[in-house]
């Protein structure tokens, strides 16, 4: 079968690589990609936004089977225009990815099904918003409403800081219409993880659980990005937390949808965090998830392409896994997740002897250049952890630029706590 997938991510190449592996795929294509998954795809240049050329394109090259990676598509509705021009297509309807698009409506969702979460309120006032802050006082964590590319979330270790963060977003528009209401929701303490699953109305397919990390420097220090890097599977946490989850968030969540007439396809990625009385969701998403998908699918023995379409047809499926474990690193722009320089050549980078998958890169006369925040993503496979972290790192050693950063701890906490 020919596939589509798109985006222009570190997760896209990561379908990519994935696909052209599988033995089902003839033919891999990705709009519109970057340069690294042009090495395994032939890349399209037709944007994500651009829902009328993408369905013609899927139309004239007999695509059977379109993945949609990044969030944005999938709000404006890219999935209902494949699926009203009958072709298959693993992402949610506009409608239900409002567990992604509106955190106001997923919280209401938990609330209402009795999925285990943060106790929250929400405000598009901020006397209002301030008066609760300061009754509720700190740690407190406030959260832009809409899609903010992972920025929207500020964990307020004070009151002041809270008051700030609320007033930026209420009154300041930082996040323009995304945050003209806010979340504000209790904090919540333990080991973070994120648990993806292939959904098709009430089947599910898990994935391996994942661990990333969303502070630009080591030892969780710094903003929140999209995701400084990510390992898989995650060993240390207690034997029964998947099969809990699974139960007490992802099967009830997958069944509320379904109640509310917004029967989900495709990735449900829950993050979750493991507290003393057991996992709560910290937020879902409505797609892969960035970095987990490169590190997750790297392990993935089965054939990804043959999964999705079962599943799209109706049936069971399951998964097989390498016993490798996978880590991540990401490779940032300097100043990232502020502003920082494009247009950076990466070679130097390039020939460490690890593979990348590409995120924010693009061709320059005939050189690959940085095209974006998060640049690449080092992976190294190992036995364990300690193996995997030895591989990825000796090989970033041998490498240095002065223009891109990377946390040098992606893996620790499984060290600590193992
Ligand atoms: P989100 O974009 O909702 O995943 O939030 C980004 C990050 O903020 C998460 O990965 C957590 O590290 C942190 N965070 C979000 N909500 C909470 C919470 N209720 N308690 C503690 N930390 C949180």
């Amino acid at each position: 079968m020919n596939v589509l997938v798109i985006g222009r991510g570190g997760r896209e190449h990561a379908l990519c690589y994935k696909f052209s592996k599988d033995a089902s795929v003839d033919k891999v294509f990705c709009a519109p990609g970057n340069a690294g998954i042009a090495e395994h795809a032939t890349c399209v240049d037709i944007k994500e936004t651009d829902q009328h050329a993408l369905v013609e394109f899927a139309k004239s090259n007999d695509i059977a089977l379109t993945v949609i990676g990044p969030e944005q598509p999938l709000s404006e509705g890219l999935a209902d225009a494949f699926a009203a021009a009958e072709l298959k297509v693993f992402g949610p309807s506009q409608k239900a990815s409002a567990i992604e698009g509106s955190k106001a409506f997923a919280k209401e969702l938990m609330k209402k099904y009795d999925i285990p979460t943060a106790g929250y309120e929400t405000f598009t006032d901020f006397a209002e918003a301030s008066v609760y802050i300061k009754q509720k006082g700190a740690p407190i964590v406030i959260k832009a409403d809409g899609l903010a590319a992972g920025k929207g979330v500020v964990v307020a270790m004070n009151v002041k800081e809270a008051l700030q963060a609320a007033e930026d977003m209420l009154e300041h528009n930082r996040f323009g219409a995304s945050s003209a209401k806010v979340v504000v929701e209790d904090f919540l303490d333990g080991e973070e993880f994120s648990f993806m699953c292939l959904v098709n109305g009430n089947r599910i397919i898990p994935l391996a659980l994942a661990q990333d990390h969303k502070r630009a420097y080591d030892n969780d220090e710094g903003p929140n990005t999209g995701g400084m890097g990510a390992y898989s599977p995650v060993t240390h946490l207690p034997a029964e937390t998947e099969e809990t989850a699974m139960k007490e968030i992802i099967k009830p969540v997958v069944e509320a949808m379904e109640k509310e007439q917004l029967d989900f396809t495709g990735v449900l990625y829950a993050g979750l965090i493991l507290t003393s009385e057991g996992p709560k969701v910290i937020e879902f998403n409505a797609r892969f998830g960035d970095p987990e998908t490169q590190v997750v699918l790297h392990r993935l023995k089965s054939d990804l392409a043959h999964l999705l379409l079962s599943l799209l047809d109706g049936e069971d499926g399951s998964t097989e896994w390498s016993d490798e474990t996978v880590v991540g690193v990401v490779i940032a722009s300097e100043g990232y997740p502020g502003d920082y320089q494009k247009e950076q050549p990466l070679a130097s980078i390039l020939k460490a002897d690890t593979f990348f998958y590409h995120a924010g890169t693009k061709m320059s006369d005939d050189e690959i250049v940085s095209d974006g925040g998060r640049v690449l993503l080092a992976a190294g496979a190992g036995a364990n952890v300690e193996a995997a972290q030895t591989q990825v790192y000796q090989a970033l050693q041998s490498v240095h630029s002065d223009h891109f950063f990377y946390r040098t701890d992606i893996g620790n906490k499984a060290l600590k706590r193992s």
